[in-house]
């Protein structure tokens, strides 16, 4: 009796607050699937970030917090991360923005980082459609990742209309390119990042990730002389060529593949690193020689492999395997994200999973993302704790099927009302 009486004081509160959480989201259920359906709407591929900042700075100051749009960092471009533009027309870096909510001098800072590009539509069907069918929303970017916009703003909504006391300030950058490199978020860590606490969102399943891999993007060109075929003084052409250096490649694959069973954070990550190739153009009649072929590619790495290292890895491996080039001239051309590996027991990463159990969610076992992301800017070049969590399914990402359950969502907002909520709040 006396043991059931301490349990109910103790866990009372919890319970209550964890109930009162579930009810809000409910109430709020449809208003929060319209909010990431009209994210969607707005078609944000690269360059086109900008396009949703006006609605974005309604929503954000209509749920309390201030916000402002930042304009690209001087410096950014001479920065040693910065990565070049490899899109058509090379845009320029664009206007971020940094909203927040002040919660006293003597708290610590945590920082939600979420991109506000998309990749584009790709076969989607209904890219812009922000349609909400009662279980999903759909469309281009609703799973990576508008959909952890609104959860962030939301579990901060909920929080002051439950009257639930954050435990922390909050700051939320909302930043441009992040699938061409993370120039957004490089330019708002270079205005400044006084922070303790860094959660990166990305859609993760809602799984707490400590760290990712790296990736690097090139491109590979065989070039030759045209001619008939019957005239062909090599057998193989240029096209062949090429496929002989995906040949390699695997090779390099395979072998940072075996490395990975023993490499901390990715132990046990099904495929932690791939190579992907993503395009191979050459042209010529049914009977010639093409001149020349270039297949664009992009291969992962795990840490302490820096992009130095893998770049060199890669070129000896495909320029050089015998002495000889091959004819094949190699080209860094994409993404140059590095990778990091934090610490799975940091109080940020414990803290975030003990939010998620307690909001009912498995936030999986500690280990890093087999996929890059802003998170390593934040991991480098600020002092903060560095994590990686999010709603929307990483299968579902880029993808001609793009959607996020709307129940995950709300149970994101859950989860990070408990991991922002003052104990005992
Ligand atoms: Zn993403």
């Amino acid at each position: 009796m006396t043991r059931h009486t301490a349990r109910t004081v103790r866990e009372a509160p919890a319970e209550a607050r964890q109930e009162a959480v579930r009810r809000w989201c409910g109430t709020h259920r449809t208003r929060i699937a319209e909010m990431v359906g009209a994210l969607v709407q707005v078609p944000t591929t690269a360059p086109d970030e900008p396009a949703a900042h006006a609605l974005l700075t309604g929503y954000l100051l209509g749920a309390g917090l201030w916000a402002e749009i930042q304009k690209p960092h001087p410096g950014l471009t001479e920065h040693p991360d910065y990565t070049a533009p490899f899109l058509p027309g090379a845009p320029a870096p664009r206007d971020n923005m940094r909203a927040g909510l002040r919660a006293g001098d003597t708290l610590p800072t945590v920082l939600f980082s979420v991109h506000t590009d998309v990749v584009p539509p790709d076969g989607h069907p209904e890219p812009w459609s922000g349609r909400f069918d009662g279980t999903r929303i759909h469309g281009r970017g609703s799973a990576d990742t508008k959909n952890n916009i609104v959860m962030v703003v939301e579990a901060l909504r909920c929080l002051r209309e439950l009257g639930l006391a954050p435990r922390a300030n909050v700051l939320v950058d909302l930043v441009s390119d992040e699938e061409a490199g993370g120039t957004g978020a490089l330019s708002t860590i270079l205005h400044g990042c006084p922070v303790d606490e860094v959660v990166v969102l990305e859609p993760t399943g809602l799984r707490v990730h400590h760290g990712h891999r790296g990736c690097v993007g090139f491109e590979i060109t065989a070039s030759g002389t045209t001619g008939h075929m019957g005239s062909a003084a090599d057998r193989q052409g240029p096209v062949e060529r090429c496929l002989r250096a995906v040949d390699r490649l695997r090779a390099v694959e395979e072998r940072w593949l075996d490395e990975a069973s023993t490499t901390p954070g990715f132990i046990g990550v099904a495929r932690p690193l791939q190579l992907n190739i993503s395009g191979i153009t050459a042209d010529s009649w049914h009977g010639s020689i093409p001149s020349s072929c270039t297949l664009r590619a992009s291969l992962g790495y795990l840490p302490p492999r820096d992009r130095d290292r893998a770049r060199a890895e890669i070129t000896a491996a495909v320029l050089d395997p015998a002495g000889r080039s091959d004819g094949l001239a190699l080209h860094w051309r994409g993404i140059g994200n590095d990778g990091y590996v934090g610490d799975a027991e940091g109080a940020t990463a414990r803290r975030l999973r003990d939010a998620a159990r307690t909001a009912g969610v498995d936030p999986g076992s500690p280990q890093a993302w087999h996929v890059s992301c802003d998170a390593r800017l934040y991991a480098r070049h600020t002092s903060a704790e560095t994590v990686v969590f999010g709603g929307g399914e990483l299968a579902l990402a880029h993808s001609d099927h793009e959607s996020v359950d709307i129940d995950q969502v709300l149970a994101g907002v859950h989860v990070l009302v408990e991991f922002l909520a003052a104990d005992g709040g």
